[in-house]
């Protein structure tokens, strides 16, 4: 152990030591002796595991890696994974991990942008179920709750109580707060509230020994244990004091090393050292210290009147020059935005609208180079619109655009947010990587700081992206790097060191918000000096003598120290082994992925930014929403899919163990984790990075079943049409065939007991009738499977409703879109079938006479405007583009072409409310205004767009059995509390037909489609 400390380490030694602790295992560090455990050894451990907690023991190879990688470049894999079912498991896991000497890893969202979140550890993620909030303080302003709880959680659940916690990282809809606390994370209003460690007033930890013990004010007066450990952290602050003065950042926003500096103002306060609270030391320890293991969190009153300018800038350095005039006014928050950040959301679907919301560029023409969100809280609207004022008065060259509407400053606020994972969206080999993105510089250097730091960017080649709190100087900046290449890694590291350096002349500190990790922590001593590395190891030492606690990060108390500037580059997730990067198959592939780089570059377009863990809003990602489990996120399944593909897991085969030709598509874990994505498609429009798993789900799928054939149910799933075509010869019979063969039909499908099966209904071709009105324009309908087969009725309306309106429809009974077949993986059979397809549909493309291809469904629509669009077709790519500019829901058609139908049918308005359930695809793709619209115009104010998410059931997945359960969670999550809560006068509308199963099997209610709906309103 001396050793291990150097001579330094012999002349300080702790408080009341006569010689630093012994260390089991020789001083051997434990992330050594984990590395050194063989699989037998893990196994052992894992089973002694399952016995020793009540929550899950996931320490196979496939969850393993699930766990490897944070938002970071980095990716370690951990000694395993647990997840405790309560805070006493929690301590129980801790305990166990202690007794063994295994060293541990606390995590809640894994967000973390420098690799604190990785380690070759027990994780213990605390995210799943130690949620809850166990008392709401309204008079004294405080609550606690347990560490896994979101910020916007926490928040939602205490707004009725006027108040809120302030800390708002950019992750707070699915950051924790033990994640907050280890990173003592802050936001945009950091300026106005602090970090969280401003906000702590007590936490409820675990020392690494397994006692548990509070850490807050008078806590040593409580409790013996607590008492010894702050007179030796008081001692080791007085011992240091100087050193701590003179080194420790004076920016607002630090968080490099750890805080003794929070300890010393205490003391300055003339706090006495028995009343020290050590809380806020564990804020931004990064788990090191201790295991949080619940929060007592200081409540602030909720502004009553808020206010949001956007102002533009020709310039950034124009932008970073008002920042200081505009402090002037008081703001709540300054953030930047850059010009690359604001071209990347001009080009992604989700963002782009938002980029309009910009004011324009000044002097009326030139270019938008940046962008400043100035936020100002108030006690009253007046004080709010004079601080406006003055806002103006400052900066009366910039262009401004003032919001007070709260949905107009949230859709503002989306941009700035969403500025980081955009960044991860920007096409070529160089990526904006997160290695010096964390710079806090005193606000007067900050201009100095952009120009010096593009000089050094430069110097390398390359060029940055800039976006920050600038109110607090916390500029977040992102080199382009490619960091595939040895040589950009080279400039990575150099470009690290020097921006370090230069942060430091300037007063400031290259750790701002996002904590050291594994990539700034090599660069510590550059800041503090050896001397105050020491009392980082001791301090280490007193918390967690035997260095268990996410060892390594921040301080190293056995390997090198600090971590030499080489391992900054070292363990990433594109070169897991050193020498040894990622390798990816040569394969064809159905889809074409030249867009995002060829498969390689789709399968790492997840970041780990963690944006799918939200529980609020939107439809992205309903199994992660029903679960909360990692696993179940778009970025589990991003992960695994990278890792199976780059055949990085341990491959179980498919099937029997002695398959022998199992590979990289064969990965049964992935499998299985890919089973309960639902294809809604939201992420790809809601990840920032536009992930797309439904599409590389399909492809994983697709390979495998080439390889080794597909299973008989999905073979037999993949024919719906020819199974609905045959069920409408004779619907009756059918109907009835179904009533008493449902329990073989079910057991050779594998479809749950409690889900009924789709009926048959004439078909729609032999309901049509006479369709030729030459003299009015055309529209067709595209007769899908459904529409055909089973909801006739459906086709009916529609064509009643065009005709009202003035047309000639007409029916193309074309075959399929190939829906079922690209969901279930069966591609070259999908690619077929729509080529088929669009040979039929040649004359209705061609036909300038048709001024719309209307289309029922929206999975259907979806596979015209996307799928077919990315496929790897015979048909040629302009006649699908074609296709796609004229095809509509019809609801859709009728709304954007109002103006100009041939005639306008009158309408009577609906008894009661009407309630828009839209389908995941149409949300994904075209938004729920694309139905909504149109019910508007019929049931004004009565319509209300349900923010429902997924409904639970696409397509297939909801009639498995082994996902029914699953299916009708993510029901009950927003659709069925609201279905149940209609009036028979309400109307509930749905477009998919899914949806209408999934409401029918789940509430027992009837949901009708919007034709259906307009038809009945026809006067
Ligand atoms: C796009 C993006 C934007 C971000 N913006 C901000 C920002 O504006 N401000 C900001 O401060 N940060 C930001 N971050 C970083 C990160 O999201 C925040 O610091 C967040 O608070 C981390 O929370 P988490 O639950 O994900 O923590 P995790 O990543 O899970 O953990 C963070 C650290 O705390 C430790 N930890 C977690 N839980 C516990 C526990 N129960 N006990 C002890 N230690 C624990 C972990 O070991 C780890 O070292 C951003 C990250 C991303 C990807
Ligand atoms: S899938 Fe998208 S939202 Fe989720 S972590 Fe990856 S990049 Fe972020
Ligand atoms: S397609 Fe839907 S269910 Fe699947 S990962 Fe994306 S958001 Fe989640």
């Amino acid at each position: 152990m001396r050793e291990a400390f150097g001579e330094a380490g012999r002349e300080s030694l702790p408080f009341g030591m006569t010689s630093l602790p012994i260390l089991s295992q020789s001083a051997v560090s434990p992330v050594v002796r984990a590395r050194g455990l063989d699989e037998d050894a893990r196994e052992a451990i894992a089973r002694d595991l399952v016995n020793a907690v009540e929550g899950e023991v996931r320490f196979d190879a496939h969850n393993r890696m699930l766990y490897a990688t944070d938002a970071s470049l980095y990716q370690v894999e951990p000694l395993g994974v647990v997840i405790p079912s309560s805070i006493d498991d929690a301590v129980a896991a801790v305990r166990f991990c202690s007794e063994r000497g295994l060293p541990m890893l606390p995590r809640g969202g894994g967000t973390s942008l420098a690799g604190q979140c990785t380690n070759n550890a027990v994780v213990i993620d605390v995210s799943p179920r130690c949620r809850h909030i166990l008392e709401v303080n309204v008079g004294q302003r405080y609550v606690r709750v347990e560490p896994g709880i979101t910020v916007d959680d926490l928040n939602d659940a205490i707004a009725a109580t006027g108040m809120f916690f302030a800390p708002d990282p950019a992750t707070a809809r699915h950051a924790s707060i033990g994640g907050c606390i280890g990173n003592n994370a802050a936001g945009s209003r950091s300026v106005r509230y602090g970090r969280t460690s401003e906000s702590v007033i007590a936490v409820d930890a675990c020392l690494a020994d397994g006692t548990r013990v509070e850490f807050g004010p008078g806590s040593a007066r409580r409790d013996e244990r607590v008492a010894k450990l702050t007179q030796r952290v008081v001692e080791l602050v007085r011992r240091y004091e100087g050193l701590i003065r003179e080194r420790s950042p004076k920016t607002i926003r630090r968080n490099a090393g750890y805080g003794l500096d929070m300890i010393l103002q205490q003391l300055d306060k003339g706090v006495a050292p028995e009343d020290v609270s050590l809380a806020p030391l564990l804020c931004g320890s990064e788990g090191t210290l201790a295991f949080t293991l619940g929060a007592t969190l200081a409540l602030h009153d909720r502004p009553k009147a808020k206010a949001l300018a956007v102002l533009s800038f020709a310039t950034l350095d124009d932008a970073i020059d008002a920042v200081i005039p505009i402090l002037a006014t008081k703001p709540s928050a300054i953030e930047l935005l850059d010009d690359l950040v604001v071209s990347l959301a001009r080009a992604n679907t989700e963002y782009r609208k938002y980029v309009e919301l910009l004011p324009p560029p000044p002097g009326g023409s030139g270019e938008l180079n940046a962008v400043l969100y100035v936020e100002y809280f108030g006690a009253s609207d007046a004080e709010v619109s004079e601080r406006v004022e003055a806002l103006k008065r400052a900066c009366p060259a910039s262009p401004v655009q003032v919001h007070t509407n709260v949905t107009a400053m949230l859709n503002a606020w989306k941009l700035r947010k969403a500025g980081e994972p955009l960044l991860h969206g920007i096409p070529g080999s160089r990526k904006p990587i997160t290695f010096v993105e964390d710079n806090a510089i005193p606000v007067e250097n900050l201009s100095r700081f952009v120009k010096e730091l593009r000089k050094i960017v430069e110097s390398y080649g390359t060029r940055a992206a800039f976006y920050a709190h600038a109110s607090v100087g916390v500029l977040h900046v992102r080199p382009l790097i490619d960091i595939h290449d040895e040589a950009d890694r080279e400039r990575m590291r150099a470009i690290a060191v020097a921006t370090a350096d230069l942060a430091r002349s300037l007063g400031g500190v290259m750790s701002g918000e996002h904590g050291d990790g594994r990539v700034r922590g090599p660069l510590l001593e550059r800041f503090y000096g050896p001397e105050l590395m020491q009392a980082f190891r001791e301090l280490k030492l007193i918390f967690d003598p035997q260095g268990l606690l996410n060892p390594g990060n921040i301080v190293d108390v056995f390997g090198d120290n600090p971590r030499p500037v080489a391992s900054i580059t070292q363990s990433l997730r594109v070169e897991p082994q050193v020498g040894r990067p990622a390798a990816f198959p040569q394969v064809e592939t159905s889809f074409d992925f030249s867009d995002q780089h060829g498969l390689d570059g789709a399968v790492e377009m997840c970041n780990g930014s963690g944006v799918c863990r939200k529980k609020q809003s939107g439809t992205m990602c309903p199994s992660y929403m029903a679960t909360l489990d990692e696993r179940h996120s778009t970025r589990g399944r991003g992960n695994a899919l990278r890792l199976a593909i780059t055949g990085q897991l341990k491959l179980d085969t498919v099937g029997e163990a002695s398959q022998p030709d199992a590979d990289v598509w064969s990965d049964q874990g992935t499998i299985e984790t890919l089973d309960l994505c639902l294809s809604c498609k939201a992420c790809k429009t809601e990840c920032p990075s536009n992930v797309d798993i439904s599409k590389l789900k399909a492809e994983y799928t697709s390979q495998r079943y080439i390889r080794h054939g597909a299973p008989l149910a999905v073979k037999i799933m993949s024919q719906i049409r020819t199974l609905n075509r045959l069920g409408a010869i004779a619907p009756e019979a059918a109907n009835a065939m179904n009533a008493l063969a449902g329990g073989l039909i079910r057991r050779v499908l594998g479809i749950d007991a409690r889900r009924t099966l789709p009926t048959f209904s004439t078909s729609l071709a032999r309901l049509w009738g006479d369709e030729t009105k030459p003299s009015k324009p055309v529209v067709v309908l595209f007769g899908d499977c459904f529409t055909m087969y089973n909801e006739s009725s459906i086709g009916m309306a529609t064509k009643r409703v065009l005709e009202a309106f003035g047309y000639e429809v007409r029916l193309a009974n074309a075959g399929c879109c190939g829906r079922a077949k690209i969901s279930l993986g069966m591609l070259p059979q999908a690619i077929e079938e729509i080529d088929a397809t669009l040979e039929k549909l040649q004359p209705v493309i061609d036909d300038d006479r048709v001024v719309a291809v209307l289309v029922a469904e929206p999975s259907c629509l979806s596979a015209f405007k996307d799928d077919w669009q990315t496929l790897q077709l015979k048909t040629p790519k302009a006649q699908r583009e074609k296709l796609a500019k004229k095809s509509w829901l019809p609801e859709q058609f009728l709304h954007a072409k109002w103006d100009s139908h041939p005639q306008r049918p009158a309408m009577k308005p609906p008894a009661g409310r009407v309630l828009l359930h839209g389908h995941c695809h149409q949300k994904a793709l075209w938004g729920a205004a694309s139905s909504a619209d149109m019910l508007r115009r019929v049931a004004g104010d009565k319509l209300t767009v349900l923010d429902t998410g997924c409904c639970g059931m696409a397509g297939s997945f909801g009639y498995a059995e082994h996902r029914f359960d699953l299916s009708m969670q993510i029901g009950e999550l927003a659709l069925f509390p609201a279905a149940r809560a209609m009036t028979p006068k309400d109307v509930l509308v749905a477009p998919g037909t899914s949806c209408r199963h999934q409401v029918h099997d789940g509430v027992g209610k009837r949901a009708v489609h919007p034709m259906q709906f307009v038809a009945d309103c026809l006067a």
